[in-house]
C-alpha cells in the first residue's frame, strides 16, 4: 500500500498487501509467500458500510478490509474527526467528552491512537525522505518552556525541531526541568514532599535538545551542508557536536528579538501556533498538563495537523508544510489522513 495514495484505482479494488495477522509464518523474510482467497463481505452497523472479508492462506485466520484501517475495532468511529478538531483547536480533553457527549476514557484512549498514527506516518514519511536524500534545511530549534501540575515546581521544557522555510516540524521532545528559584515556605514544603516521593528534578533540557538533533542527524543527507539556527543556549553547541561532526553549520542568534525581523521568527511563530492550538500549552489556565508524557502524545497529533493538513499558510491554504517541503505530493483532509494504517516497510 503506497503511503499518500492506497488504493488508486479505488476501494473496490483493495487487494490485501500482506497478512494482517501477528505471527503469521508469511511475514518472516523467508517465509512462504502470501496468498489469500475472499470470504465475502459484512455490514458494519456503527458506520453501514459494507466491508471485505479475506482469509489468509498461510496462517488460515480471517480478516478485513478494516483491519488494515485506523479505525479499527472502533466502536463509534464517528467521534475521531471531532475528537481530532478538539485536540488541535485549544479544548481539553474533560470539555472534547462533554461536547460530544462521551466518556474521558474514550477521548484519551482516541488521543493515543490519534497521536500513534501521527508518528507512524510522520516516521514514514522521513524514511522515505532519507531514501531519497531530500531533507536539506535550513533547521531551527528553540524550547518552550512549560510546566505539569505546577508552574513553579515542575517546569518542563518543550523542544520543538522545524524546517525553516517549509515550517515543516520534524520532532518534538518534552524533559523535566527543576524546580524554580525563590519559592515560598509554603511551596518549599510541597517541593520537599514531592522531592520524597518523586525523587530530586534535574534539568533534561540537554539531553532532550540532543535527541531532537539525533532524529535530525538520522534522516538529513549527510553529503550536503546541514544549517540548523538556535538561540545562544549555552548547551545546544555541545549537545549539537555529539550528534553530528561533518557537514553542520550551527547559526546563532540572539533570542530577545521576536518579531518577524527576528532570523528565528519561523520558530518563534511555530510555539506561538503550538500555544495556540494545543489546550495544555495555554498559558494562565488550568489546562495544562498532568504529565509530559502525554503532552508529546498530543503535541503529535498537532504534527500532523500543521505538516500533512493544515494549510501552509492562510494564503496558500491549498498546500501543506509537507508538501511544500516535497516530503509528500498531496494535502490530507483530516478524514484521509487517519484512514489507513502505515503499514510497516517490509
Ligand atoms: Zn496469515
Amino acid at each position: 500500500m503506497d503511503l499518500e495514495r492506497p488504493f488508486p484505482m479505488g476501494i473496490q479494488h483493495f487487494r490485501p498487501p500482506h497478512c494482517p495477522r501477528q505471527g503469521c509464518p508469511s511475514q518472516a523474510a523467508d517465509g512462504p509467500p502470501f496468498h489469500f482467497w475472499s470470504r465475502g463481505r459484512f455490514h458494519r452497523a456503527c458506520d453501514g458500510r459494507t466491508v471485505h472479508r479475506f482469509s489468509c492462506c498461510v496462517c488460515k485466520r480471517c480478516f478485513s478490509v478494516q483491519t488494515f484501517r485506523v479505525d479499527y475495532r472502533l466502536q463509534r468511529p464517528q467521534l475521531t474527526g471531532p475528537i481530532f478538531d478538539a485536540f488541535v483547536s485549544k479544548v481539553t480533553q474533560r470539555q472534547t467528552a462533554r461536547i460530544l457527549s462521551t466518556t474521558r476514557k474514550t477521548v484519551r484512549r482516541r488521543l493515543l491512537l490519534l497521536a500513534r498514527h501521527s508518528r507512524e506516518f510522520q516516521t514514514a514519511v522521513l524514511e522515505r525522505a532519507r531514501l531519497r536524500k531530500i531533507i536539506h534545511g535550513p533547521f531551527q530549534l528553540d524550547e518552550q518552556q512549560t510546566f505539569e501540575r505546577d508552574r513553579r515546581l515542575q517546569p518542563v521544557t518543550f523542544p520543538v525541531l522545524i524546517e525553516e522555510e517549509s515550517l515543516f516540524v520534524l520532532h518534538v521532545e518534552a524533559g523535566m526541568l527543576p524546580a524554580r528559584g525563590n519559592l515560598r515556605p509554603s511551596d518549599l514544603l510541597r517541593k520537599r514532599r514531592l522531592e520524597a516521593k518523586d525523587g530530586v528534578r534535574i534539568s533534561e533540557s540537554r539531553e532532550v535538545v540532543k535527541r531532537c538533533f539525533e532524529e535530525l542527524a538520522r534522516v538529513r543527507n549527510p553529503d550536503e551542508m546541514t544549517v540548523i539556527k538556535t538561540d545562544k543556549a549555552p548547551h545546544y553547541p555541545g549537545a549539537l557536536a555529539e550528534t553530528m561532526t561533518r557537514n553542520v553549520l550551527h547559526l546563532r542568534y540572539s533570542g530577545k528579538l521576536k518579531d518577524t525581523s527576528s532570523p528565528l521568527w519561523p520558530i518563534n511563530f511555530t510555539l506561538a501556533m503550538l500555544r495556540d492550538g494545543l489546550s495544555r500549552l495555554v498559558r494562565k489556565t488550568w489546562a495544562a498538563t498532568k504529565e509530559r508524557a502525554w503532552l508529546t502524545e498530543h503535541a503529535w497529533i498537532w504534527i500532523a495537523y500543521r505538516n500533512y493538513i493544515r494549510g501552509f499558510t492562510n494564503r496558500q491554504h491549498r498546500r501543506s508544510s509537507a508538501q511544500c517541503a516535497g516530503y509528500v505530493s498531496r494535502r490530507f483532509s483530516k478524514a484521509s489522513f487517519f484512514e489507513w494504517r502505515v503499514l510497516p516497510i517490509r
